[in-house]
């Protein structure tokens, strides 16, 4: 059987997707010069890709194609240095379409206040098997370093990455893309509700297991497609930079 992007409009629509998501992430306060997001060529070794610039600039019509060891395939210009954590994870993951890193603030101060990701509202649903933390700091800049981030995020969406930020990885990039900005929403609740019970953890009514179990279709498609008509739409009519001047936390 074909590949789906033999055909040039799915080919088209999957780029205009990643180019889409990594826009997202600039927009919505999830990174600003740093970041990126990218979508496997469905059945294939490779994925679109996008150059090193800030995710605010992505454009479905520079993308490149890398394979799951780090090689240009296709397109023109250097990759994002962290591009391993994205070949790694798809190499190690064969149901895994799309895979986002980000460096968003709320869930960087959590993993530096020892607090790890707790279900506290309805969309942490999303994370009911919880967040692993990656304890090793800087960048992803190898193909070792890529196996082993992998190897700590496991079966799950996403890892936590000590004071560096988040990578979440699903079937769809769209998918991937929203359990981002969930999980950062998440991350900013929790520190508020940690705030305003003076610091103690104890006092935040997290959700059971049983509880977060029966929101795990916060990220089902049906969410996910609502979500991502909305974070399109929006990221669509803001300007690059909208996030840096809201003190968004
Ligand atoms: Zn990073």
């Amino acid at each position: 059987m074909a590949s789906p992007v033999a055909d040039p409009r799915n080919e088209g629509a999957l780029r205009r997707d990643v180019a889409l998501a990594n826009r997202i992430l600039e927009r919505f306060g999830l990174s600003n010069a740093f970041g990126h997001a990218s979508a496997r060529i469905p059945g294939t070794g490779t994925f679109y890709f996008p150059t090193r610039r800030s995710p605010g600039f992505a454009d479905e019509n520079r993308l490149l194609v890398l394979d799951t060891e780090g090689r240009i395939v296709s397109g023109e210009g250097t990759p994002n240095s962290e591009l391993w954590i994205h070949a790694r994870i798809y190499a190690a993951r064969p149901e895994v379409g799309g895979v986002v890193h980000a460096h968003p603030p709320a869930c960087i101060c959590l993993t530096q206040i020892g607090q790890p990701h707790r279900v506290v509202h309805n969309q942490g649903g999303a994370f009911h098997e919880g967040v692993p933390e990656f304890e090793r700091i800087g960048l992803i800049r190898t193909r070792e370093l890529g196996d082993l981030l992998a190897h700590r995020l496991g079966a799950r969406v996403a890892v936590m990455m000590r004071g560096h930020g988040i990578t979440t990885a699903l079937p769809e990039v769209r998918a991937a893309t929203v359990a981002a900005c969930m999980l950062e929403e998440s991350a900013a609740l929790q520190l508020r509700m940690l705030a305003a019970a003076g610091g103690d953890a104890g006092k935040i009514r997290a959700y059971t297991p049983e509880e977060a179990l029966s929101l795990s279709d916060q990220i089902s498609p049906r969410v996910v497609d609502r979500a991502w008509e909305y974070y399109a739409a929006a990221a669509d009519r803001m300007p690059l930079g909208a996030a840096t001047g809201g003190g968004r936390t």
